[in-house]
């Protein structure tokens, strides 16, 4: 397992935020929840936190999109649907992009064989970072 060091951790939260400037919004995306995957399903990236009346504490965008409005409180339920349409507008590999930046942010730490596939979905090609990192 070779983690990546803090400059290519540094080399990839820079990569992320050009391709996809959304990955800073404090509602809706890897930064809105505590890094890992839907309480739900277990088997997509966590991208929005509920509170309301069920046991989730954070869902991904097919669950938010089931689950509806019924996962937020009704003090929520103005800023959850804001948050539903954003989720909506995620691109397809938002779950993807989520799952590098907290590799990014050291919030999950993944082997350099693991995270090249994800980087070549979600970074165009082109992009400053190299994957796997030259030895
Ligand atoms: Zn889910
Ligand atoms: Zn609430």
């Amino acid at each position: 397992m070779t983690p990546l060091d803090a400059t290519r951790r540094r080399e990839l939260r820079l990569a992320l935020a050009r391709s996809y400037p959304w990955i800073d919004d404090p509602d809706v995306g890897p930064q809105a929840v505590e890094a890992g995957e839907c309480d739900r399903c277990g088997a997509e990236a966590r991208l929005v936190t509920t509170c309301g009346p069920t046991s989730w504490a954070a869902l991904g965008r097919r669950c938010a999109a089931a689950v509806g409005l019924g996962g937020w409180c009704d003090g929520h339920a103005d800023a959850a649907a804001r948050w539903l349409t954003s989720l909506r507008a995620l691109p397809d590999e938002a779950d993807t992009v989520a799952r590098l930046w907290w590799v990014a942010t050291g919030e999950v730490r993944m082997d350099d064989t693991a995270i090249t596939p994800l980087v070549a979905s979600a970074l165009p090609d082109g992009e400053a970072i190299r994957f796997p990192p030259p030895r």
